[in-house]
């Protein structure tokens, strides 16, 4: 009778709480228990204008978005991304969870806040970060296209990658000069079009700023971005 679902992280049972706003539209069953929710950490306060990096003091810019700004090639590239949580232990494992063993019914966890984030650009192009085909194949889904799906938008792929993911060893310098990973693929125009990428993380930023500068070259009119962690 009164069914219980357990937290997609660690299988405790949860009983579903009956209340008024079980019938109303806004209702959704919790997908992870207290103590697990809890650990989830909400990034927020004063935090970078590029980035989302939290910031001590109310600095516009943290000190990596500044050096990618004082670059010619990559000034004004990312808009703005929003990130949702810090990747800390638990969300480390959490992704890991998701992306390595495969368990995407926790993309399901991040489903609401991004479509909240999402709703805000109404005219936008929400686009995942593509894998490599080898990376494909050995995953079997993408998960930034995954996210886009639980989050109940259209992923439109505009983008192929030429280069292989490893780029988290570079040192900054290298990154900045780094040849450009992707290629454009759509045979639809994106003129004036306003683009937003979507990844399950955001480390340095490169690969964000490497997909916004294709897709500008192409055409957009600008270029944001939604990570789940940071
Ligand atoms: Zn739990
Ligand atoms: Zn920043």
């Amino acid at each position: 009778m009164f069914k219980s679902n357990l937290c997609l992280y660690c299988s405790t049972p949860m009983m579903a709480s009956y209340s008024w706003a079980t019938f109303s539209w806004s209702y959704q069953k919790p997908l992870l228990c207290t103590s697990c929710e809890g650990k989830l950490a909400p990034i927020s306060g004063t935090t970078c204008s590029i980035c989302s990096r939290e910031l001590p003091t109310a600095e516009v810019l943290c000190q990596d978005c500044s050096r990618w700004e004082q670059d010619g090639r990559w000034k004004g590239i990312l808009g703005k991304n929003t990130s949702l949580y810090h990747y800390n232990d638990f969300m480390k494992e959490l992704i890991a969870l998701y992306k390595y063993r495969g368990d995407t019914a926790l993309a399901e966890v991040f489903a609401g806040p991004l479509k909240k984030c999402l709703s805000v650009y109404k005219e936008a192009l929400i686009v995942p970060i593509p894998l490599s085909d080898e990376r494909l194949m050995e995953r079997g889904f993408n998960q930034s296209e995954q996210l886009i799906l639980k989050a109940g938008c259209k992923p439109v792929h505009l983008l192929a990658r030429i280069h292989s993911e490893k780029q988290s060893k570079k040192t900054r310098r290298q990154r900045l000069e780094l040849p450009q990973i992707f290629q454009f693929k759509s045979s639809s125009p994106i003129e004036g079009k306003q683009i937003v990428l979507v990844d399950d993380i955001y480390t340095t930023g490169s690969t964000l700023r490497h997909a916004a500068e294709i897709l500008l070259e192409s055409g957009a009119s600008s270029v944001h971005s939604l990570t789940v962690a940071r």
